[in-house]
């Protein structure tokens, strides 16, 4: 069995011999043409059916080693989220973004191994959204309810601080009229 780089070397010759090839681009040939012929010698030992068209094989190989490097969680970072479909940075990946990539979000989760609860946005933003849904929680009428009841009372209390002595106990009995003071002696 000849050797790879023998069986490259003759290739990329025949290619020379036809076209005008400088150096460089020789040598480039024969590093493509060689790591080309590996990929079908590997392939051919796992037994994979190889496609035609060499190109395809090799395209094929590193588009499937590429995304596989990444941590999908480390898409999600306290200040932006990472598309994991194109790569844009974002607060936030909307249902309208992920959907022009022909996913809902649920999709997209579990594409990437997410959970389901896993909210798709950065995480000081998940921190803020549900500090704010707590408050958001309480209906909205109890919330106004309140906000007015606590006004009425800061009413009330701004009120009864002008008048401070109180109801008198001894409202509706006569008043007794102070008659002015007789002098003594005279
Ligand atoms: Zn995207």
């Amino acid at each position: 069995m000849r050797k790879l780089l023998d069986i490259a070397a003759e290739i990329v010759q025949a290619q020379a011999s036809v076209g005008q090839m400088s150096a460089d681009s020789i040598e480039q040939a024969l590093i493509k043409t060689f790591s080309t012929l590996q990929r079908m010698q590997r392939a051919e030992e796992k037994g994979i059916l190889l496609d035609k068209s060499v190109a395809g094989e090799e395209v094929f190989v590193e588009e499937e080693a590429a995304p596989a490097k990444k941590d999908p969680r480390d898409s999600i970072m306290d200040d932006k989220i990472i598309c994991l479909e194109c790569g844009t940075e974002m607060r936030q990946l909307t249902t309208k973004h992920l959907s022009s990539h022909g996913l809902t979000p649920r999709e997209y989760k579990k594409k990437y191994g997410f959970s389901l609860k896993q909210p798709l946005s950065a995480k000081s933003l998940t921190k803020a959204r549900s500090k704010a849904a707590k408050k958001r929680g309480l209906p909205e009428n109890l919330v106004k309810f309140l906000a007015e009841r606590k006004q009425k009372k800061a009413e009330a209390a701004a009120s009864e601080g002008g008048s401070t002595q109180g109801a008198d106990p001894g409202e509706g009995r006569p008043k007794v009229k102070r008659r002015p003071k007789a002098r003594k002696g005279a």
